[in-house]
C-alpha cells in the first residue's frame, strides 16, 4: 500500500475536429476517481493556451487535475487507458498526458506555462522538460499535447472565471442542440454579471452551444458556482442530459495578451500588445477586412482587422498620427502579405487634429466662398466680399478616445468581455460539498 500522496495529472490534444472533447474525457476521468478513494484538492482545471498556433485543435484547450490518492500507480494505469480509448487519434488528435507527484509546484513549472499562452512551443521542448523533471508522460501521435499537457499543470491563477460544462448522452452525439433561446436570455439576465458571454442580444444569438459533433450540449461562464448552478435550472433543453461538471478556467481573463511585444517576439503565431503611432490610413478590403499600418518605435507594423469582430468599420475612422494600443496574434508573412497583427482589441490613446484646408467662409452670408482662380484668393458669390487664404477646417473625429473590443460572438475563448474589464476572481474556493460533478439521474 503506497502512502497518501498529492498528484497531479494534465491532459491536452485529445480532441480532433471530428468529435471527442478534451473536457468530456476530463468529465469521464473525474466520474472514476470519484468512486475511487481520491480527495479532490481544487476544480477540474480548463486551461486556454496560445490561441494563436497553427496546430491547435478547436480552442487549444488543455486540463489538470490535482487530487490525493493512496494508490497512485492504480490510477495512473486507468487514466492512461482512458486516454487512450477516448482521444480522436484517427482524426489526427496528438494527445499528451503527464503526471506529476508533489504538493507544490516549482516556479519553473509555470514560467513553461506561461511562455505556452503566447508563444509557439514545439512538442521537443515540451519532452526535454519532462525528463529534466522527473515528470511521467505517455503520449501518442507526435505528442503536440505534452505541451498543453505540462502548462496546465504549471498553470498559476492571478485571476479566473468558471465554466459549467453539461454533456449529452452518448445517442445524442452528433445530432442538432435544441434549447429554448428564450430560456438562456432569461438566464443570462437573471445571472448578470455572475455569468456572461451566453447570449448575444443585438443578435438574439444563443453562444452556450458549440455546432461541432462532440459532446458538450452547452457550457455557461461565469464568476460563481451558484450562480451557474442556478443557470442550469433556468436553461431548457429538449434532451436530457447526462451530467456537468464545473471547472476552473483562464477563459475570459485576456490572459494571452500579457504579453508586450517587443521587436524580438513579434513571430509568427505570438500574441500580444503593442503600442504604436497609425503610419498609414485604414483601407477596406476584400471581404470588408479593414488593413492599416502602426509605426513601433521605427518599426512597421501592418495590422488587420477582420470584419465578424464587429469593430471594423470603426477602425476605418484611423487616420496617421493617432496613437493607439492593440493586441491579437502575429499572422505568418506569405508571398503577397508581410506579417500582419490580427487585432483582437484596439484601445485609442490619443487622437491627431483632422484638419482639412477648405475655402474661406463668408462672415455675412456664412456661405463657402468660390475660388477666383490659382493665387487669386476667394470671393463670396452672394455679397461680392472677399478672401485671401484658404482657412483651416476641423473635421470632427468618428471614433473615440477608448477600449474597442469584438463582438460576443467574435470573441475567443481567452478575451476578457466587457463585462469583466478591471475584475479579478480570486474567490472561488474549493469545496467538495458543492455539486461541481454531477451526473444526472433521469
Ligand atoms: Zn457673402
Amino acid at each position: 500500500m503506497d502512502t497518501t500522496c498529492t498528484l497531479h495529472i494534465g491532459f491536452d490534444d485529445t480532441d480532433s475536429p471530428k468529435g471527442m472533447c478534451t473536457t468530456f474525457l476530463a468529465y469521464k476521468i473525474v466520474d472514476y476517481l470519484k468512486k475511487q478513494d481520491s480527495e479532490f484538492l481544487d476544480f477540474p482545471q480548463l486551461i486556454r493556451f496560445n490561441p494563436n498556433i497553427p496546430w491547435k485543435t478547436r480552442g487549444n484547450g488543455a486540463v489538470s487535475l490535482k487530487i490525493k490518492t493512496k494508490n497512485p500507480s492504480k490510477i495512473k494505469n486507468k487514466i492512461k487507458n482512458f486516454v487512450s480509448k477516448y482521444s480522436d487519434i484517427k482524426n489526427g488528435a496528438n494527445p499528451g498526458l503527464v503526471f506529476y507527484e508533489n504538493k507544490t509546484i516549482p516556479t519553473h513549472f509555470t514560467d513553461f506555462s506561461k511562455l505556452a499562452l503566447w508563444q509557439l512551443i514545439n512538442r521537443n521542448q515540451a519532452k526535454k522538460f519532462a525528463s529534466k523533471n522527473n515528470l511521467e508522460i505517455f503520449f501518442k501521435g507526435n505528442g503536440q499535447g505534452l505541451v498543453g499537457a505540462i502548462g496546465a499543470i504549471g498553470y498559476h491563477f492571478d485571476d479566473h472565471t468558471l465554466e459549467l460544462l453539461s454533456y449529452r448522452k452518448p445517442s445524442k452525439f452528433g445530432k442538432e442542440r435544441k434549447i429554448s433561446s428564450q430560456s438562456v436570455k432569461v438566464m443570462q439576465q437573471k445571472t448578470f454579471p455572475y455569468t456572461f458571454n451566453s447570449f448575444d442580444d443585438k443578435k438574439s444569438k444563443v453562444l452556450i452551444t458549440p455546432h461541432g459533433p462532440d459532446p458538450v450540449f452547452y457550457g455557461v461562464r461565469g464568476e460563481k458556482v451558484d450562480s451557474l448552478l442556478k443557470a442550469t435550472k433556468i436553461l431548457e433543453t429538449e434532451e436530457k442530459l447526462e451530467g456537468h461538471m464545473i471547472f476552473k478556467s483562464n477563459q475570459g481573463t485576456g490572459d494571452h495578451l500579457k504579453n508586450t511585444f517587443t521587436k524580438t517576439t513579434l513571430k509568427p503565431y505570438a500574441s500580444g500588445t503593442i503600442t504604436g503611432i497609425v503610419s498609414c490610413d485604414p483601407k477596406i478590403e476584400k471581404g470588408g477586412h479593414v488593413y492599416f499600418s502602426i509605426n513601433c518605435n521605427g518599426d512597421e507594423l501592418r495590422c488587420a482587422v477582420y470584419k465578424p469582430t464587429g469593430i471594423s468599420s470603426i477602425v476605418l475612422g484611423l487616420i496617421k498620427g493617432d496613437k493607439i494600443c492593440v493586441g491579437g496574434g502575429i499572422r505568418k508573412a506569405s508571398k503577397i502579405h508581410p506579417r500582419i497583427l490580427n487585432l483582437e482589441f484596439i484601445d485609442v490613446l490619443d487622437l491627431k487634429k483632422n484638419i482639412k484646408k477648405s475655402n474661406p467662409i463668408c462672415t455675412n452670408c456664412n456661405k463657402t466662398m468660390k475660388s477666383k482662380g490659382q493665387n487669386q484668393g476667394f470671393q463670396c458669390i452672394k455679397c461680392r466680399k472677399t478672401s485671401k487664404n484658404k482657412i483651416n477646417l476641423e473635421i470632427p473625429r468618428k471614433i473615440n478616445k477608448q477600449l474597442y473590443l469584438p463582438e460576443v460572438s467574435a470573441h475567443r475563448h481567452l478575451s476578457r468581455p466587457l463585462t469583466r474589464l478591471g475584475k479579478i476572481n480570486k474567490k472561488s474556493q474549493f469545496n467538495e460539498s458543492v455539486s461541481w460533478f454531477s451526473v444526472y439521474d433521469n
